[in-house]
């Protein structure tokens, strides 16, 4: 399981973007974090995935974020995706591929192209790409080396309907297939059935820790809790 253990994240002495944060995440479970804009959705989830320094505790299946063994099982979808300009699609996997030492991959990878209609634009260099293209890129690297945890920041921006529907597909099987995942988001509307678990986040707090049962006996909407626990 993922384990966050009194995660404090300061930029700077005085800007607290996540303050004395703990949950822990369980194998097949979805669990989004909703929170508005500055909330500390991003900096959780770059401190988990080792992109910056912390205090506090993070274990992913039991071993330290910053162990080789967490690195292996741990995918990230950034925000913005990054990508190099002069390699190509094709490349960009390739070299995921070597890097985390994958055998037997290539089936998986073409089964992955084809699924974000990228089958057809595999030689094209990163910069040849549309913001939506990069991010799809983005999501078949981190998909590639088949995580046990895996994380997305804001997925849903940016892509067109029909990458949203294959998304959401590609969650339901992840979770099938017993893998924990992480999803930022900001807007209530994209949190649809598929979350078994919604952590509310804001100024750097978890304000609210919902499980689909609580949901379902409460008497307001998500969005009601949403509002009520983000009100100033
Ligand atoms: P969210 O993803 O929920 O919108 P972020 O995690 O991006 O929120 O930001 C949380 C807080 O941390 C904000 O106040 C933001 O301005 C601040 N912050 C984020 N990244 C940096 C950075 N690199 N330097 C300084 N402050 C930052
Ligand atoms: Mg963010």
């Amino acid at each position: 399981m993922l384990e966050v253990k009194n995660l404090v994240k300061k930029f700077g002495s005085k800007n607290i973007a996540v303050n004395d944060m703990s949950f822990s995440i369980n194998e097949g479970e979805i669990c989004i974090i909703l929170g508005p804009n500055g909330a500390g959705k991003s900096t959780t989830i770059k401190c988990i995935a080792g992109l910056l320094k912390f205090s506090g505790e993070i274990n992913i299946f039991e071993h330290s974020n910053k162990s080789i063994e967490s690195k292996k099982i741990l995918g990230y979808v950034p925000e913005t995706p990054s990508l190099y300009e002069l390699l190509t699609v094709n490349e960009h996997l390739e070299f995921i591929a070597k890097a985390y030492e994958l055998k037997d991959y290539e089936g998986y990878k073409n089964e992955l192209l084809k699924r974000f209609d990228l089958d057809d634009k595999v030689d094209k260099v990163g910069r040849e790409l549309s913001k939506g293209m990069q991010q799809k890129v983005s999501l078949c690297c981190a998909l590639l080396i088949k995580p046990k945890i895996i994380m997305f920041d804001e997925p849903m921006i940016g892509l067109d309907p029909k990458a949203i529907n294959e998304l959401k597909k590609v969650f339901i099987e992840l979770k099938e297939a017993g893998c924990i995942l992480l999803i930022s988001t900001h807007i209530i509307d994209s949190v649809e059935q598929y979350w078994d678990r919604v952590l509310i986040m804001n100024k750097g707090e978890v304000v609210k820790d919902l499980n689909k049962e609580s949901l379902i006996h409460n008497t307001r909407t998500l969005e009601e809790i949403f509002f009520e626990a983000t009100d100033e």
